[in-house]
This record gives C-alpha cells, sequence and structure tokens, in this order.
C-alpha cells in the first residue's frame, strides 16, 4: 500500500488535531518516501508542531508543509492552490477533515452565530476545498486523477436531540459526496466519504466552547474511538489500487452500536 501512496502530494484540512492530526502522521508512517504532506488549518504554530512530530518519527523521506487555512472563508480557499510553492500545487489527494460542532440546544435555540460557522466550514468550506483541488486533477494531461475523501459522520444519517445543525451539515455533505461520486463515475477521480461514530478529540471541547470538565463528561462510561482508529482507514481507503473504490464507510466504537 505504502508503494501507491509514494510521491504523492497529500492536502490535509483541520490537520492541527484528533483526526486531521492523525491522518497526516499515519500518511507519513505508510508512505515515507518522497510524500509531500500539506496541513492545514488555521492554528499555523500548531500545524508546525505536528510538522515537527512527523519528522521526528518518520525522518526526512516525507515533506511537510504547514499551511494556515481557514476553509470558511471562501476568498482563502479559492487563492490556497495559487499560494502554495509552485512543487506543491500537483495535489492527488485532498482530506475533506477540517469540522466542528458549536454548543447543543434544541432548534429554536440555536445561536445564528454557531449555524453559520458549522455551514460555512462544514459545508461551504468543504465544497470550496473540493472545487480547487478538482480544478487540479482536471488540468492533468492523463485526463485527471485524484482522491476527494470527506469525513461526514454517522450523524449525517442519524440525526440526535441537540443537534440538529451539526447533523444537518453533516448530511449535507453526504449528498454532496454522493452526487460528486455519480458525476465522476468512471473517470479516474475517486469521491469518498468516511463517517467516524464518537472519536475522543478536541471536537467535544469546541462544541462547549472550551468548557473541558463538559467535554470529558460526554466520554464518561464509554470507551470512543482515538483518532489513530480514524486515520488507519483514511490512508488505506486511499492507499488501494486505482479501480478500488472504498466509497462509503461508517465506523464506530461498539458501544454505540
Ligand atoms: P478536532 O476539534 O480535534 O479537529 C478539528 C480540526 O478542524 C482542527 O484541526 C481545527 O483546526 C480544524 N478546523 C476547524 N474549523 C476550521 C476552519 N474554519 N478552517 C480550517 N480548519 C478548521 O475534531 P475531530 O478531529 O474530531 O474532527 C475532525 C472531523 O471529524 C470533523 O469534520 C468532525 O465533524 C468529524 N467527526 C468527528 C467525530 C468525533 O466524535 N470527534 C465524529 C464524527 C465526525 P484549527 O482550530 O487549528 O483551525
Amino acid at each position: 500500500m505504502g508503494k501507491r501512496l509514494d510521491g504523492k502530494t497529500i492536502v490535509v484540512t483541520g490537520a492541527s488535531s484528533g483526526i486531521g492530526r492523525s491522518t497526516a502522521l499515519e500518511f507519513a508512517r505508510t508512505s515515507p518516501k518522497n510524500l509531500r504532506l500539506i496541513l492545514t488549518a488555521r492554528r499555523i504554530d500548531t500545524l508546525k508542531e505536528v510538522a515537527a512530530d512527523i519528522k521526528k518519527e518518520v525522518g526526512e523521506g516525507v515533506k511537510v508543509l504547514p499551511f494556515k487555512l481557514d476553509v470558511s472563508q471562501p476568498d482563502e480557499v479559492r487563492s490556497f492552490v495559487g499560494n502554495l510553492p509552485e512543487e506543491w500545487r500537483d495535489i492527488d489527494v485532498l482530506v475533506n477533515n477540517a469540522g466542528l460542532v458549536k454548543g447543543v440546544a434544541k432548534a429554536p435555540e440555536i445561536e445564528e452565530a454557531d449555524v453559520n460557522v458549522m455551514f460555512a466550514t462544514n459545508v461551504t468550506g468543504l465544497i470550496n476545498m473540493t472545487q480547487a483541488v478538482l480544478a487540479i486533477f482536471k488540468k492533468r494531461p492523463d485526463g485527471g486523477a485524484g482522491d476527494i475523501i470527506n469525513i461526514g459522520s454517522i450523524a449525517g444519517r442519524e440525526p440526535y436531540q441537540g443537534g440538529s445543525i451539526y447533523c444537518a451539515t453533516k448530511a449535507a455533505v453526504r449528498s454532496f459526496t454522493d452526487a460528486l461520486r455519480k458525476e465522476l463515475i468512471a473517470t479516474r477521480i475517486r469521491v469518498i466519504e468516511i463517517d467516524p461514530g464518537q472519536v475522543e478529540t478536541e471536537f467535544s471541547v469546541v462544541r462547549f466552547y472550551g468548557d473541558k470538565s463538559k467535554a470529558d463528561a460526554v466520554y464518561a462510561g464509554c470507551e470512543p474511538l482515538t483518532p489513530d482508529d480514524i486515520a488507519e482507514v483514511v490512508v488505506f481507503t486511499a492507499g488501494r489500487r486505482e479501480n478500488v473504490v472504498v466509497a462509503d464507510t461508517l465506523i464506530f466504537p461498539n458501544h454505540q452500536a
């Protein structure tokens, strides 16, 4: 599998923590030869720490570019590819992982700002990133090849009370991904969705506006997945031979079944 990824240029959004950070590390571990990893998120200092962690673990074979990018800002996404150094622009794999949930509230009480940030990040940001990278795939002399890997959620399939907007954003990701896959069927562009269940990351800290004790309570009495559990699936999926599309994966901890 590692060989198939050798030499590829891979973008991971939301690589500063959780699933995105683990995914970047897992790509580096699996294919430490000439891989180019573009790590994006808003916290550039944290991205630099992730880059240092990767170098420490796998050495200098993998090239890592930490790149500050807020996917909820369409102008930043539009200029993203053009702002990359020339040798980093030939992207092969996009992992659309950046995402967040804000608040737990019944639908009538949800703050407008929270609705907007969830849609701008989880949906519009993912769509804008996809369009930007598809334009690169399609410019290839071979007629276009590459992988779009979208991190959805079990919440996009099974909405829960208090999470209506987050669930709606992930249902939107699912519909967008399915339609795009149909549009690109029989091309060399693979469109993939991976839907995690409960994973212990900074996700719930963000959900509760930084309140760590509330976030910890979410995982009390259960054993959530680790970010590595999801990262392994992402890298497995990207590492299949070109004719194999692991199109749609749901992965959750046993207690959540
Ligand atoms: P984390 O909070 O640990 O990571 C979220 C990442 O997204 C961070 O790196 C954050 O970086 C980045 N991010 C948030 N907003 C933006 C933005 N506007 N622009 C760029 N990057 C942004 O959570 P997870 O790792 O758990 O979440 C990753 C994905 O997995 C999300 O899409 C989430 O919806 C999904 N998921 C998570 C589950 C869970 O239980 N944890 C379950 C199902 C799905 P920064 O703050 O530096 O910008």
